[in-house]
């Protein structure tokens, strides 16, 4: 409950003359930051796969509407999408981002889709400064990719939840990046859905483009997805970082590192007691798995 709704919730007392004291006070408070108020946020991963998932039903599409139920509506969202790479890490500071349809040979259908979440200037300058260790910009220029709406498209179908997307950094190491995360997860507490949109293993070079709609995956993207799973689960991110040390398989599954990053994002936000889950666990078109993480 913000400030404004508490102050509400004293209007009637007021109205009614009664005199409220320092002990209803208290007691007032105290159900205002009950555990249920004050809980952080879940954090998500999710495996956002081929464009054409925006505007196509399947189990996957299912599987996003499925997790926004499961969790508590956000105040406002931060997407850091594998389709905005830039020098330096940049937020989305515009009241009304664009859709943006970053891809090309895909039918006009999906070329039309229009996502009018409203931005955040807010939130992009509350996570600007939470950032320390680094100096953010702020860029009204990009808007939201299609890392960032053909999932959010099926978690919020009204655009009713305000969306800034942060984009990744170039050419900085792992480590660099979930530490980077690591500053900013005091937005959890405050209302915020952190989504980090990518694939854990994506070999566009790999897929096999004539299977595309089929579940199966190459042996070596099975080896590298159920380690990552394994590691994910077991909490240990200190190998998930070290993604160029763990062999071929992982060099297959991760030939460019974007759409893998946004998951150490999101690692970086979890707390020790907490679990990860996983849904959307299949492998599509032989080199992608949708595997998606729910944390907290
Ligand atoms: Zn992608």
């Amino acid at each position: 409950m913000d400030r404004k709704a508490f102050l509400q919730t004293l209007l009637p007392l007021f109205a009614a003359g009664k005199r409220v004291n320092a002990m209803q006070l208290k007691e007032l408070q105290s159900i205002t930051h009950s555990p249920a108020g004050t809980a952080a946020m879940p954090v998500l991963f999710l495996g956002h796969g081929s464009p054409m998932n925006a505007i196509e039903e399947n189990e996957f599409v299912a599987g996003f509407r499925n997790i926004a139920k499961k969790i508590p509506k956000p105040a406002a969202i931060l997407c850091i999408s594998a389709h905005w790479e830039t020098r330096g890490t940049r937020l989305i500071a515009s009241p009304l981002p664009q859709t943006i349809h970053d891809f090309s040979g895909f039918p006009k259908a999906l070329f039309e889709v229009q996502y009018p979440a409203k931005g955040s200037p807010g939130l992009a300058n509350q996570t600007k400064a939470l950032i320390t260790k680094t100096e953010i910009g702020l860029d009204d220029q990009w808007g939201l990719d299609h890392g960032a709406w053909s999932v959010l498209k099926h978690l919020y179908p009204d655009a009713d939840v305000p969306v800034v997307q942060m984009s990744l950094d170039t050419g900085r190491d792992p480590q660099y990046h979930y530490e980077l995360a690591q500053q900013i997860k005091s937005l959890r507490q405050k209302g915020i859905l952190i989504i980090g949109s990518g694939n854990m293993v994506h070999n566009l070079g790999k897929v096999a483009w004539n299977r595309l709609n089929e579940n199966f995956g190459f042996d070596w993207a099975l080896e590298a997805a159920g380690k990552m799973k394994q590691f994910v689960l077991e909490g240990n991110h200190k190998e998930l970082i070290r993604f160029r040390s763990q062999g071929r398989a992982f060099d297959l599954a991760i030939p460019t590192p974007e759409h893998y990053l946004p998951l150490l994002y999101c690692l970086a936000l979890q707390d020790k007691n907490e679990k990860a889950e996983l849904f959307n666990d299949k492998a599509v078109a032989g080199a992608l798995t949708m595997t998606s993480v729910k944390i907290g």
